[in-house]
């Protein structure tokens, strides 16, 4: 894989009791900075905008109201890439910050915009860090629907950069027969060719008060990935350095790719 992009999602960054994961980020600071050095082209979307900005503020529970989660994540989304500009800092890479909308892939003007804001960012050896705009859009923050927490948002930078592969790193080891934190017998997929509905069946809903989208979000992603006839791979996030093992094509987590 030549491109390729990384999804972390707020449960690897923010610690069950509020804090935020600096030993991790320091690690993934640390992963994509070599990879981008032996000539990868890497994206990092990053959530944990919210969670940021809950920790930054000192609230304990997280807002119920949209505009209250707007403006927590317009904070947070600030203090995050100051944390992600320290720790890529420490390895001297250069990062940028680029905030979308899902529907940009609507609007031909906006998509084309997109891409080469992209790519050249790529061409410069820049990682961009990507986000959806909080203030814009609330399908990140609406957890009422089922497609939060940049997954799709991943999926579709993919397909607009059209990279090879995308490894989203979750709280989890990957996609299970049934929620595992309920289900001690459920089995991992290690390989997943196609999705239906018996494996949306299979995918519940978020694991923690930090995490968002679910696997159900995951695997709508997954699917569009598969459209792109790239690959996804769904593994733990708790020490990013997994994706060193990912990139040189070990079985780890759940592996997406069509037959
Ligand atoms: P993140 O914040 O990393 O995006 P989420 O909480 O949104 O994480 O999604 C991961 C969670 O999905 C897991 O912790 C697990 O509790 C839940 N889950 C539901 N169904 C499944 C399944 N079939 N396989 C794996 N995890 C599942």
């Amino acid at each position: 894989a030549k491109r390729v992009v990384i999804k972390i999602g707020t449960s690897s960054l923010i610690y069950p009791n509020g804090n935020i994961n600096l030993a991790g980020i320091d690690e993934l600071a640390f992963a994509l900075t070599d990879l981008r050095n032996r000539g990868k082209e890497v994206i990092l979307v990053s959530s944990g905008a919210v969670g940021v900005g809950m920790n930054k503020l000192n609230m304990g529970r997280r807002p119920a109201s949209i505009p209250e989660q707007q403006a927590v994540a317009a904070v947070g989304q600030a203090e995050l890439m100051s944390i992600y500009g320290q720790r890529f800092g420490t390895y001297s890479q250069q990062t940028a910050q680029v905030l979308l909308t899902r529907d940009v892939i609507e609007f031909p003007e906006s998509r084309k915009n997109v891409v080469n804001t992209l790519n050249q960012l790529l061409k410069m050896g820049i990682i961009p860090i990507i986000n959806e705009n909080d203030t814009v859009a609330v399908d990140e923050l609406d957890h009422t629907t089922k497609f939060g927490d940049n997954d799709q948002l991943s999926a579709i930078v993919l397909q607009l950069i059209d990279a090879d592969l995308l490894i989203m790193l979750s709280d989890i080891n990957g996609f299970y027969s049934d929620n595992p934190t309920t289900n001690k017998n459920a089995k991992l997929y290690s390989r997943v060719t196609e999705i239906n509905d018996d494996l949306y069946s299979r995918a519940g809903g978020k694991g923690s008060q930090y995490g968002t989208g679910g696997m159900y979000s995951k695997l709508k992603a997954a699917q569009r990935v598969l459209e792109n006839h790239s690959a996804m791979v769904l593994a733990n996030g708790k020490s990013p350095k997994v994706i060193f093992d990912i990139v040189n094509g070990e079985e780890i987590g759940t592996f997406f790719k069509e037959e």
